[in-house]
């Protein structure tokens, strides 16, 4: 098994985990913010289970795709020499049931159709990888990963793996016999290319720079309690630690993702470090990691 692209956060989960912990979010933003956390938690275990298995082939988890100015996402991909496997991984939990085509949850709510989501993404995957050159069968699966999803009705067709039949589903994938085709490896390549890690979905918050709460936030348990030495920075929430030059690279990063069009500079980044660092400190780190560029009298940084 080669694992050709690790799945990370999405832009959405970041976003909506810096905000949660800069502002108030509205109770449906926040919502999503959960539900954001439990689709990732959700990945990662199906991840795990992949690991575990090791069956033939080569993994790319969350690509971000486009086909003809459309966006799809697709949460893990499995090449084989003979097929594509196409998984979306459903964290549901709670019990639901399937009536005309859609699903229902007890409360009588109705949420989105995981088959005609993965529909959408098979079709244009298809797209894809003939317009690559690539006429390869693409076999689609939905896994509800969790253990404590219950479904109450018969559904239409074989798409479905639940959490219970996972490790036997895994070992019925190809394992390890003959070669991996070089055209395999030549086609994940130029799919892992083709993401989009800059894509920016247009549901997202509004917020601004002025709105939001400043300071260093810790990436494990989000609090903005800190002390300083010298050399590090540490929660006192949690305890977790880290060098003062990494907590203000992850802060540049942070900012990066929450504000993809405001200028790089030392005084913003100042600010929103919670003026805990001199300028002098956050300009070196800056000038280290990005391009200085000067307009109208301002210095500014940027990747390149
Ligand atoms: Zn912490």
């Amino acid at each position: 098994m080669i694992l050709l692209k690790e799945r990370t956060k999405s832009v959405t989960h970041r976003v909506l985990e810096s905000l949660n912990a800069r502002m108030n979010l509205p109770d449906e933003e926040k919502k999503k913010y959960e539900n954001q956390v439990k689709g990732f938690e959700g990945e990662k275990q199906f991840d795990f289970y992949m690991t575990q298995t090791h069956p033939f082939g080569i993994i790319l988890n969350d690509l971000v795709l486009t086909y003809r100015d459309t966006v799809f996402q697709i949460d893990s991909l499995l090449i084989t020499n003979d097929s594509v496997y196409l998984y979306e991984v459903k964290n549901y939990t709670g019990a639901y049931f399937y009536k005309e085509e859609s699903f229902f949850a007890e409360s009588g709510y109705k949420i989105l159709n995981p088959l005609r989501q993965i529909d959408r993404s098979a079709t244009y995957l298809h797209n894809v990888l003939l317009r690559l050159g690539y006429r390869l069968p693409i076999y689609s699966v939905i896994v509800f990963i969790n253990p404590d999803f219950q479904l109450y009705s018969l559904l239409p067709n074989q798409l479905f793996v639940f959490s219970n039949q996972l490790p036997k589903y895994l070992n019925t994938l190809p394992s390890q016999d003959v070669p991996l085709k070089h055209e395999r490896l030549e086609l994940a390549n130029k799919l892992k290319e083709f993401h989009n890690k800059n894509y920016r979905p247009d549901n997202l918050p509004t917020y601004t720079f002025d709105q939001l709460k400043k300071g260093i936030v810790c990436p494990n348990c989000f609090s903005t309690k800190y002390t300083t030495t010298r050399q590090n920075h540490f929660c006192t929430a949690c305890g977790y630690k880290e060098t003062n030059r990494q907590a203000i690279e992850r802060s540049i990063k942070e900012f990066k993702v929450l504000f993809p069009d405001l200028m790089l500079t030392t005084t913003r980044i100042y600010q929103w470090c919670g003026e805990i660092y001199s300028r002098q400190h956050i300009r070196i780190i800056l000038k280290k990691n990005y391009q200085s560029q000067l307009s109208r009298h301002m210095t500014y940084y940027s990747e390149n």
